[in-house]
C-alpha cells in the first residue's frame, strides 16, 4: 500500500487515522472550531439540566429532597461551566482529551444521582438518559472513544441506579436496558460514520494541499532549469560575458536602433596582448584565471547601455550605441589602462597584462554589423603591427577631426 494512503486510513472502529501522526495533525488543525464548539454546546447542555429544577419544584415542593436536587444541579452546572469557560479561554494549554471528557462524567453524574433523589421520575429521567446520550455523542464534539466510556458510565450508571432505587420488575429493567442500549448503538454509528467522513476529507483536503505544493515546486524547478538554460544559451561559461550568439543578437538590435535615430554608433574588438605566453608561463588555469579578470574588468569599465560580449578565444567584443568615435575612443583607451593596472597574482608579478582594441564607427544607415566587425577586427591588426597596447579608430561617415586614433581610415 503506498505511504500516503496508509497515513490516510480511518479505522473501522474509532472513526479515528490508524496512523498516530495523522490523527494528531488533523486534531490540531480542528482544535480551534472544537474549542468553541465544545464550550457552546456544554453551556447549552449544562444550563438546560440547570432548568430542570423548575420541575424539581413542582413536584417536590421546597423540601430537604428538592433542596440536595438543587444543591447537586448547580455542582454539576458550576462544574461544567468552568470547565466550559477553561477550555473556551485556557488557549492550548488547556486543550486535552480528558479536560473535554470531563463534563460528559459530571453530567452523567448528576443524571445518575436524580433516581435515588427522585426515584418517580424514573420515567421522564430515561428520555432524559436517551437525549443526553444523544448529545453526548451528536452535540459535543469529542473522541469517540472517550463519549463511548462516557455514555456507558452513564447509561449502566442509571440502570443500576434504577435497579437500586426504585422497584422495577426485572422485564422492566430489561426494557430500559434495550432502549438505553438502541441510544448507546445509534449515537455510537452516527458519531463514527461523521468522525470518519471528516477525517477522510480532511485527508482529501490534505492530499490536494500536498499535490498544489508539489506542483508549486515542480514550477519553481521548471523556471529554475529554464533560467539555467537560457544562461547556457546566452552567456559564456568561463567569463559569464555574452556569449558570441547572443552578442550579435544583442548588438544588431543597438546597431538598427541608433541607426533608426539617426546616432552613431562604435564597436571594439579587443584582444589580449601575447596570451599565449601566459598559458605557456604559468598553465592554462592561470591564463584562464587572467581572461576572467580582464573580462571582469572590461564589463565593469562600460556603461549600462554598452554591452559587451567575449568573440572567441581571449578577444572581447563591445556595441557602443549612441557612441560618436571620440567617446569610443576615450572609453577605450580607460579600459586599456585598467587592464594595465589589474592586480594580479603574486607568483605572476612580472606580467603586465595590455589589450589592443580596434573600434569601428558608424553614423550612416548602409552599415551593418558583420562589415562594422570586419572593421574593427582591421583596426585590431593594425594595432598589433603597430606595437600592441593601444587603440586604434577606424570612422565611417564621422566628420574628419572628430577622430583621435591611432589610425584614421575614412572609406
Ligand atoms: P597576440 O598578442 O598576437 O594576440 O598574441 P596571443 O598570444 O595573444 O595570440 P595567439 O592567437 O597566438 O594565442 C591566443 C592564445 O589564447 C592561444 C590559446 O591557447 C589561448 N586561449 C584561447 N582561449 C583560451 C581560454 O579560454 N583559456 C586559456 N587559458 N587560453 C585560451
Ligand atoms: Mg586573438
Ligand atoms: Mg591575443
Amino acid at each position: 500500500m503506498p505511504l500516503r494512503k496508509k497515513r490516510n486510513q480511518v479505522h473501522w472502529l474509532t472513526g479515528q487515522f490508524c496512523d498516530a501522526g495523522s490523527e494528531s495533525m488533523y486534531r490540531r488543525s480542528i482544535q480551534e472550531s472544537v474549542r468553541l464548539e465544545f464550550s457552546f454546546s456544554l453551556s447549552v447542555a449544562t444550563l438546560v439540566f440547570g432548568m430542570f429544577s423548575i420541575s424539581d419544584y413542582y413536584l417536590l415542593g421546597l423540601t430537604r429532597k428538592f433542596y440536595l436536587l438543587l444543591t447537586m444541579r448547580i455542582v454539576v452546572v458550576s462544574l461544567c461551566l468552568f470547565v466550559a469557560f477553561l477550555v473556551r479561554y485556557g488557549r492550548g494549554r488547556f486543550y486535552r482529551a480528558w479536560l473535554h471528557a470531563l463534563p460528559l462524567w459530571i453530567l452523567a453524574t448528576g443524571i445518575i444521582l436524580i433516581i435515588p433523589l427522585r426515584p418517580e421520575s424514573l420515567s421522564t429521567q430515561i428520555t432524559a438518559v436517551v437525549v443526553a446520550t444523544m448529545a453526548f455523542y451528536l452535540l459535543i464534539p469529542n473522541l469517540l472513544t472517550v463519549v463511548v466510556f462516557a455514555s456507558l458510565y452513564l447509561n449502566i450508571g442509571f440502570l443500576v441506579a434504577a435497579v437500586l432505587f426504585t422497584e422495577i420488575a426485572p422485564i422492566t429493567a430489561l426494557r430500559i436496558a434495550l432502549l438505553l442500549i438502541m441510544g448507546i448503538v445509534v449515537g455510537f454509528f452516527a458519531l463514527l460514520r461523521l468522525e470518519s467522513l471528516q477525517r477522510k476529507q480532511y485527508a482529501l483536503l490534505f492530499e490536494e494541499r500536498d499535490q498544489n505544493h508539489q506542483l508549486h515546486n515542480e514550477i519553481a524547478h521548471r523556471k529554475a532549469l529554464e533560467e539555467q538554460l537560457r544562461v547556457v544559451a546566452e552567456r559564456d561559461a568561463l567569463t559569464n560575458l555574452n556569449n558570441r550568439g547572443h552578442f550579435m543578437k544583442l548588438a544588431k538590435a543597438l546597431l538598427q536602433r541608433s541607426q533608426s535615430e539617426k546616432m552613431p554608433f562604435s564597436l571594439f574588438m579587443i584582444d589580449v596582448d601575447h596570451f599565449k605566453s601566459i598559458n605557456d608561463t604559468w598553465g592554462h588555469s592561470y591564463g584562464d584565471w587572467v581572461l576572467t579578470k580582464i573580462a571582469k574588468v572590461c564589463a565593469e569599465s562600460l556603461r549600462p547601455s554598452d554591452v559587451i560580449g567575449r568573440f572567441g578565444g581571449e578577444e572581447f567584443v563591445v556595441a557602443l550605441p549612441n557612441t560618436n568615435p571620440n567617446d569610443a575612443q576615450i572609453i577605450a583607451e580607460c579600459l586599456k589602462k585598467k587592464v594595465a593596472e589589474l592586480p594580479l597574482k603574486e607568483e605572476m608579478s612580472e606580467l603586465s597584462p595590455s589589450v589592443t582594441i580596434g573600434v569601428a564607427a558608424t553614423n550612416s544607415d548602409g552599415v551593418d554589423l558583420d562589415s562594422l566587425i570586419t572593421r574593427a577586427d582591421q583596426m585590431l591588426y593594425a594595432g598589433k603591427r603597430g606595437g600592441r597596447n593601444q587603440v586604434v579608430v577606424c570612422r565611417d561617415g564621422i566628420k574628419e577631426g572628430e577622430g583621435r586614433g591611432a589610425f584614421n581610415l575614412t572609406q
